[in-house]
């Protein structure tokens, strides 16, 4: 029996507790019973003593009368003749010696003599008169108001003694079985309910990284170890989601990756294959190097990311002037509306300053527009629009572009997720534009606002804190 194991605590509780519990309740039986019968063997002893006084005096050592015999029979079940002295003796105040019992008799104590001269009874237990104390009741006996003689009623406490010790010889063989017994039972109903414990620990331990699809075992009662499993079930619904979202990252940060790397080798390999013109060497170096700034942007993206998550992505905070923000991105973003055959409008460009990373905040920003024109064909319209709202600022870029359902709207933000008409379409992105965007504007207290219909067009909002 392990004792750190919760079942041998709570089986040595519970036998603890159970044997402090029957000890003092059998005590307090003990007590009472060795109380009860001394106060029925006083009882009787004085019923004979006041039988006796009633009877007129025949001189010393009468024969025990027929009733007084009833009346031992009754309370003790014996027969008195070996159990009991009763004497009477004539009393005189001047010579007490003279009124002493005789030889081999009860002793008279001089309290009880004493006692007895004023009229009073004495209850006294005696040693040494036979193996058991014997208990004896000196009673006066009065004739015409006088103290005349006195009685002495004796009985051995023999059967007061068989019956306790017989009650201690069965607490002490009852004791030890029901407090085995009961140890017995405890430890295999402590077994019984910390069994679903055990079958726990032993699933858990099963589930591994590679089964944290794997769920513990719940009975649906809803008592302590049944919420227990739901919590743990809970958890490793986390863990499992996080891991699977780690492992997808990984894998499509690599296919994304793979893709431009592929490209640049194969374009250099057929580069080298032959000797090529100057202006070849330069498409292809061109090529390249698009393929390069491609993956570098994309390690960027992928770092800015994982500095975001870890908490630690850097920031310069710093006064950003965000009209003159946007005027800056609207310039540069123009060159590649126009090339879209988009139209770019700013509206209600108002002077709002905030504190903020401006590289950051470009780039977000740079990220929304860049969408905007790149889903939105030609003929169609991006709006710029930078206002207050409430303690907010709101940026806000609207399109009437390709617009999105709700479907892709709730993986918008999720990283490497394009939607398919994107893809159908030919669209260049990683898939990580948007990602980038969420956390940066995260990284400044603030969110964004999605609203899109299929064929209609999108608005992003970007909500920042402005300065209390
Ligand atoms: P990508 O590099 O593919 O643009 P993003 O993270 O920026 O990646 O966007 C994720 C997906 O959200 C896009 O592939 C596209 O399907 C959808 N999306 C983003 N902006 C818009 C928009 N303005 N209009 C329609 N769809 C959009």
């Amino acid at each position: 029996m392990h004792l750190r194991s919760i079942r041998a605590r709570l089986t040595l509780w519970y036998t603890s507790l159970l044997t402090v519990t029957v000890l003092i309740l059998g005590g307090t039986a003990y007590g009472l019973l060795g109380y009860s019968l001394a106060r029925d063997m006083d009882r009787a002893l004085q019923g004979v003593a006041l039988t006796l006084a009633a009877q007129p005096y025949r001189g010393s050592s009468p024969p025990i009368p027929a009733e007084v015999e009833a009346i031992f029979r009754r309370f003790f079940g014996l027969s008195p003749w070996d159990r009991y002295v009763e004497r009477r003796q004539p009393w005189s105040d001047r010579d007490p010696q003279e009124s002493s019992p005789r030889a081999g008799g009860l002793p008279l104590s001089p309290n009880a003599r004493h006692r007895a001269a004023e009229g009073l009874q004495t209850f006294e237990t005696l040693e040494g008169l036979g193996p058991y104390p014997v208990r004896v009741l000196t009673q006066p006996v009065r004739e015409a108001g006088r103290v005349t003689s006195l009685i002495q009623v004796g009985m051995s406490l023999e059967s007061v003694a068989v019956t306790r010790g017989r009650f201690l010889l069965v607490m002490a063989t009852v004791l030890p079985l029901a407090l085995l017994c009961a140890g017995g039972g405890g430890w295999l109903l402590a077994r019984r309910a910390l069994r679903p414990v055990d079958r726990m620990t032993e699933a858990a331990r099963r589930i591994s990284a590679e089964h944290l699809h794997e769920r513990l075992e719940s009975t649906g009662s809803d008592d302590e170890l049944d919420r227990l499993a739901t919590t743990l079930n809970d958890m490793l619904g986390r863990l499992d989601a996080a891991f699977r979202q780690v492992r997808q990252f990984s894998a499509d940060a690599s296919h994304e990756l793979q893709t431009p790397l592929t490209i640049l080798k194969g374009e250099l390999e057929v580069a080298l294959r032959a000797p090529r013109s100057p202006d070849e060497y330069q498409r292809v170096l061109a090529s390249a190097l698009e393929e390069n700034e491609r993956i570098a942007r994309l390690v960027e993206g992928l770092l800015l990311l994982s500095r975001a998550d870890a908490g630690v992505l850097r920031m310069d905070r710093q006064p950003v002037d965000l009209a003159a923000l946007v005027a800056e991105v609207g310039d540069y973003a123009q060159v590649l509306a126009e090339a879209q055959g988009v139209a770019l409008e700013f509206k209600s460009v108002a002077p709002i300053t905030i504190q903020g990373d401006r590289e950051h905040l470009r780039r977000l920003l740079l990220n929304l527009v860049d969408n905007g024109i790149k889903y939105t064909p030609a003929g169609g319209r991006v709006t710029l629009t930078l206002q207050r709202d409430g303690g907010w600022v709101a940026l806000r870029v609207a399109d009437t572009g390709i617009g999105m359902g709700p479907e892709e709207l709730e993986r918008i933000f999720e990283r490497f997720y394009r939607a398919p008409e994107a893809v159908e379409q030919g669209k260049e992105g990683s898939g990580l534009g948007l990602c980038i965007a969420r956390s940066i504007a995260e990284a400044h207290d603030g969110r964004i606002h999605v609203e899109s219909s299929p064929g209609q067009g999108s608005a992003f909002t970007v909500f920042l804190p402005l300065p209390a």
